[in-house]
Parts: C-alpha cells; structure tokens; sequence
C-alpha cells in the first residue's frame, strides 16, 4: 500500500472537509503501519530498522533531518551505506556554530550522501518576526518555532516518513521512544531509539567516522550556537542545550497537538 503525504495547508488555510478525511484515512493507515513494523524489527539492529523503512515495497517518501552535531555521523552512516540519495533535510538557522558548518561539508563528502537540503526560515517571517536576530534572548519556543519548527514544516511536506536520530536516554519526553511512530500524519523513524551514548561512539569509533570539532571542547550535544553550552564532566549531554531556560526541545519532535499543550 502506498502513502500519501500528510495534508499540510501551504499558507496556513484551514483543511476543507474532504483534505481532514484523507488525513484521518491516512493517519489510520500509517498507525497500522508502524504497529506492524514495530513487531516485526523487535531485537533487530538500527541498520535493519532503517532497511525496513526503505524498503520499497511500502511506497514511502522517506526523508532524514540532521542536525550534524556530536552524535549525528551515526546515523547518515547507516542510512548512507543503504542508500546514499536519501534526501537529508538540515535546518539553516542562520545561529549554528562555524564548526557545525564545516563539519556538514566534511560529513556529507565523507559519507557520500548526494541529495542534502539545507533549509532556511522564511525571509519575511524572519524580517516580521526577528529582524535582529534576537528573538532567543526574550522567546526561545518563538525563535524555534520560526527558524525550525515552520521550515522543517515546509521542507518535509512532500515526506511521508522522517528518521530521526533521536534516543530514550536523551531526554525524558523520549523516554516512550518506539521505532516506529506517527505524528502529525508522518511515519516518525527512529532507528538509534534504544541507543545510548556509549552505543554512539562504539559505532563512531568502529567505523572511524569524523567527529564533530566541538566535542573535544566538551560540547556533547550541539544546537545553534546562543541555546549550546559544554558541559562539565559528569553532566547529562543534553544539559548544554537550553541552558537555564525552561526548554528541553525545539518543538519539530513534539508535534502540533503536544506543542499546543
Ligand atoms: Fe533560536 Fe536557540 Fe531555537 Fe536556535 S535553538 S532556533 S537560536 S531558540
């Protein structure tokens, strides 16, 4: 059974009826869908998740997001060596690190990854909302919104599936983490789910990947540059990220419904 994307108005118009019903249809599917495969890739590796979600017998439009940070080489390792065109969606911030910049170059070349879609906030939301550059300091769910949640919105519309690089152990709102789940009508992919750190770098080393420059200065977990901090030792990763903020993720993993809430 093929797929179709979930229905996402460009301007912002409401969905008429019709477009509401193809989504519920779809939503039911897709729900069926990642029940079945959640059974079927039970105690298989994240190599074996991935070839499941592209196999091309489910019709899925399948996209990646990366962040290219401490611990994404990973995963575009694996989805390189099974198939190198996957579309992987960056998103341009304008406020990434220097590093995480080069380190993009230098990963996309290393791996071989051949379609890498960097992805810019809208420049007259951007000029409405943000002309300084500032909207971190006084609205960090706002600035993410704009410069993340909506692009990523726009960039995946013609997705019908997404892998992510997200793990249980990174945060307590993945705790819950299955391989295969749905959200806002997208098949949500995680093949690293039941990764933890030290998984992470067992591959990285193994396969001698590159590293992201900013680890060694003790950046284990890496954003844009105003929202990332290192971390001392002994300190969670995920700790530098938002630091003395009360926010724990941008908001393009919670979807419309649990952002709202
Ligand atoms: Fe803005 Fe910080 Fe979110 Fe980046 S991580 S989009 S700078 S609030």
């Amino acid at each position: 059974q093929a797929f179709s994307a979930a229905y996402q108005p460009a301007t912002g118009g409401a969905p008429t009826i019709w477009q509401r019903r193809r989504a519920a249809s779809n939503d039911r599917d897709l729900e069926a869908l990642a029940e079945r495969l959640n059974r079927e890739v039970e105690g298989k590796s994240a190599p074996e998740i991935v070839r499941a979600a592209l196999d091309p017998a489910l019709g899925l439009r399948v996209g990646t997001i990366s962040s290219f940070g401490a611990e994404s080489a990973a995963l575009l390792h694996i989805i390189a060596k099974e198939r190198s065109e996957t579309p992987v969606v960056f998103l341009e911030t304008g406020q990434h690190f220097l590093q995480t910049l080069s380190y993009r170059t230098q990963l996309t070349k290393a791996l071989g990854l051949s379609d890498v879609r960097l992805v810019t906030p809208d420049a007259g939301e951007k000029t409405t909302l943000d002309a300084r550059d500032d909207l971190w300091k006084t609205d960090a769910d706002a600035c993410c919104d704009l410069r993340k949640v909506r692009p990523l919105a726009r960039a995946t519309a013609g997705f019908n599936a997404i892998i992510t690089g997200r793990k249980r152990y990174q945060a307590s709102t993945r705790a819950a983490l299955k391989p295969f789940e749905v959200l806002d009508g997208v098949l949500r992919i995680n093949p690293l789910a039941d990764w933890d750190s030290e998984d992470v770098e067992a591959w990285l080393v193994e396969h001698d990947l590159p590293r992201h420059p900013l680890v060694e200065q003790g950046y284990l977990s890496i954003g844009c540059w105003p929202c990332t901090r290192a971390v001392e030792d002994g300190e969670d990763a995920r700790a530098g990220r938002w630091s003395g903020m009360d926010k724990v993720e941008c908001g393009i993993h919670l979807g419309k419904r649990q952002a709202a809430a």
